[in-house]
């Protein structure tokens, strides 16, 4: 029989946990003809989360779980529960039963046709604010356009995963992930499916602005160095104009004499420059960071204790 894993990476979910349960074992059932495994990833809580799924897993023999030893972040979280699933194909979902699992069985039939990478693209985002959806939109555009890869909108990491990509996805080892990315960059057959996302059931979404900033950056500082190319662009043409108007200057001077004013004018190309200067700094300055935490080499992520009673097919 062939076994799917479900991977839930979890922080703070104790209020979702029993909930999301029901419908996984409700969607067990229904699809008696496969071997399910549900991975619990808890990164960190500090509820009850990790004494709740250890409840589970005393109950019931398809409930595995890795419990790691700080909060590492959901893509840490990710590579975590990758590392540790044994089934022939894994879903990831959310704990906090924003992505439906009613959908799995429809991704199942799509990977049983040979589809290895079936996502789920939402079609609406109910309890977002306007703020999130057009920043978002925004943000993907930008994506886009600066890297070659095509990284998909409106398509978080809930998606069934066939043992091919997991093994690639557990070969790249980067510190600062950026999933999403790599879900593209890997390759393989691809399936869209679309679904409405609903608000969190409850409890709190993880993320603030600080916190969604510094992911958007590190998305576009892993997969282009576009950034770099824009900041020489930028410097080739400011060279250039300066250049040119250097020259100007010269020849109006010869012919025409000198006149002293400008200090307007001057103080705002400084500023300009300066400006300019400080931003070309601070994105070579985004590459070096990243260049030192991958030079580091450290593990991902610790494990305080992972317990699995199922069997490994792999
Ligand atoms: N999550 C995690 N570690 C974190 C933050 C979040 O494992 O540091 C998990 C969280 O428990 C949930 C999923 O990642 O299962 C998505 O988190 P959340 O709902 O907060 O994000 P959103 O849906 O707002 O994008
Ligand atoms: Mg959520």
């Amino acid at each position: 029989m062939k076994k799917i894993s479900i991977l839930i990476p979890a922080y703070n979910e104790q209020e979702v946990l029993e909930p999301l349960y029901q419908r996984l074992g409700k969607l067990a059932n229904d699809n008696k003809s496969y071997d399910f495994e549900f991975l619990f990833v808890n990164d960190g809580s500090r509820d009850k989360t990790i004494n709740i799924i250890k409840d589970f897993a005393q109950q019931d023999e398809r409930v595995s779980y890795v419990d790691l030893s700080r909060n590492f972040g959901k893509e840490i979280a990710m590579i975590a529960g990758l590392d540790h699933v044994t089934g022939d194909a894994t879903v990831i979902i959310d704990a906090d039963l924003q992505d439906p699992p009613e959908l799995i069985p429809k991704m199942i039939k799509y990977w049983e046709d040979g589809y290895e990478d079936v996502y789920a693209k939402r079609n609406s985002r109910a309890g977002e604010s306007w703020l999130k959806r057009s920043t978002s939109k925004l943000y993907y555009r930008l994506l886009q356009r600066a890297t070659n890869i095509p990284i998909q909108q409106d398509t978080g990491d809930f998606r069934l995963l066939d043992r091919v990509c997991v093994d690639a996805l557990k070969q790249i080892r980067e510190s600062q992930r950026y999933t999403k990315g790599m879900f593209s960059w890997i390759g393989y057959k691809k399936k869209e499916i679309t679904y409405d996302r609903d608000p969190r059931a409850a409890g709190q979404t993880g993320w603030s602005y600080p916190k969604l900033i510094n992911f958007a950056i590190d998305g576009l500082t892993s997969f282009t160095t576009a950034p770099l190319r824009i900041s020489s662009i930028f410097g080739i043409i400011v060279s250039v104009v300066a250049f040119i108007y250097i020259i100007y200057l010269v020849f109006r001077t010869v012919f025409f004499g000198t006149d002293l004013a400008g200090y307007p004018s001057m103080m705002a190309v400084i500023l300009f420059l300066g400006g300019l200067q400080l931003l070309s700094l601070g994105v070579i300055g985004e590459y070096i960071g990243r260049i030192f935490n991958e030079t580091k080499q450290r593990p991902l992520y610790f494990v305080q204790e992972y317990h699995s009673k199922s069997k490994k097919s792999h």
